[in-house]
């Protein structure tokens, strides 16, 4: 869009907001909203302030900021500046730039967020890897993302393995509605499935028992001692139904953990992702259960343990 369409916009929102006046909104520099933007994010406390205001500025003026420069567009009309000083301000308060713009990108693919799904994180492609890892070779994988939220896991798993089969549930409705808006946005409906319910629960209607070869999850794994630590843009923002792990943060996995059994085949795969100082619990838990073989803890990128992989007997 020109200045100049922006601005004739801009005054036809402004006419439309006050019916029979005509209001001439003052045209706002871009140069001066960003610089005010970065001040404002700065004084909050927000870390990337520059990169953050620039792609605040883009959603606000519908620009991206390549045509910003391109078509010299120097200033815009009140309306839409009113539109990114808005943002400025919602992010002030630590709310995740993510759910300001709607998405997240994740293993290369994009993916719509709401404030009813955690926003995937780079650590949890970790999860992704280890489950293609342990599918190998083998043809038409049936894979079950437990805890789906966004529907990352699950999408990026069925986009990586085209022959692959998905079953992915949660417990939220409408994070449902997010996880199968981004199987659509992501053209993997014909392989990806999306249940509402508890944990495993919902996979009695799909006649999976003892045939699955992967089960994938990222619980909620934040202990009790950790929410003071928490940053606000997490704790006051996603969703606590995707966070609270319980006492020790391990509450979703031990229950997941006693359930895979009866779905997972012999030599089938469990995989969690974990938090902070929860691998040995963990993997104490699992091994003791009797169910599966060696328990093994890969690392992420920042090396803090971040899966626990158990195969399961027979
Ligand atoms: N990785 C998230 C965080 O530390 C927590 C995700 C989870 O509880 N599954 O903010």
């Amino acid at each position: 869009m020109s200045a100049g369409a922006a601005m004739r916009e801009d005054r036809s929102a402004a006419c439309r907001d006050a019916p029979g006046a005509l209001i001439l909104t003052e045209p706002v520099r871009v140069a001066q909203l960003w610089r005010d933007g970065v001040a404002q994010l700065r004084a909050a406390g927000i870390e990337h302030a520059q990169r953050e205001v620039t792609w605040l500025l883009e959603e606000a003026l519908g620009v991206s900021r390549l045509a910003i420069h391109a078509d010299g567009i120097e200033s815009v009309g009140g309306h839409a500046a009113e539109q990114a000083r808005r943002l400025f301000a919602r992010r002030a308060q630590h709310e995740p730039v993510q759910y300001l713009l709607g998405t997240q990108e994740f293993c290369g693919l994009t993916f719509e967020v709401t404030p009813a799904v955690l926003i995937p994180r780079p650590e949890t492609e970790l999860l992704v890897e280890e489950a293609l890892r342990v599918c190998g070779s083998q043809p038409s994988a049936r894979v079950v993302d437990v805890c789906t939220g966004s529907g990352c896991i699950a999408v990026a798993i069925a986009r990586a393995r085209h022959d692959a089969m998905l079953w992915a549930t949660d417990l939220s409705q409408q994070a449902v509605y997010v996880a199968r808006r981004n199987v659509s946005r992501n053209r993997v409906e014909a392989r990806v499935t999306v249940f509402q319910g508890d944990l495993l629960a919902p996979l009695a209607s799909a006649g999976l028992a003892g045939s699955v070869d992967v089960l994938v999850s990222n619980p909620p794994y934040i202990a009790a001692w950790e929410w003071p630590t928490m940053p606000p843009d997490v704790a006051e923002f996603e969703p606590r139904l995707a966070l609270d792990g319980g006492p020790d943060g391990l509450r979703a996995h031990r229950q997941i953990a006693d359930l895979a059994p009866r779905w997972l085949r012999p030599g089938g795969w469990l995989i969690l992702e974990i938090g902070q100082k929860q691998s040995v619990p963990l993997a104490e838990y699992i091994q003791a259960s009797g169910a599966y073989g060696d328990v093994q803890v890969r690392q992420d990128f920042r090396g803090i343990d971040r899966v626990v992989s158990a195969q399961r007997k027979g």
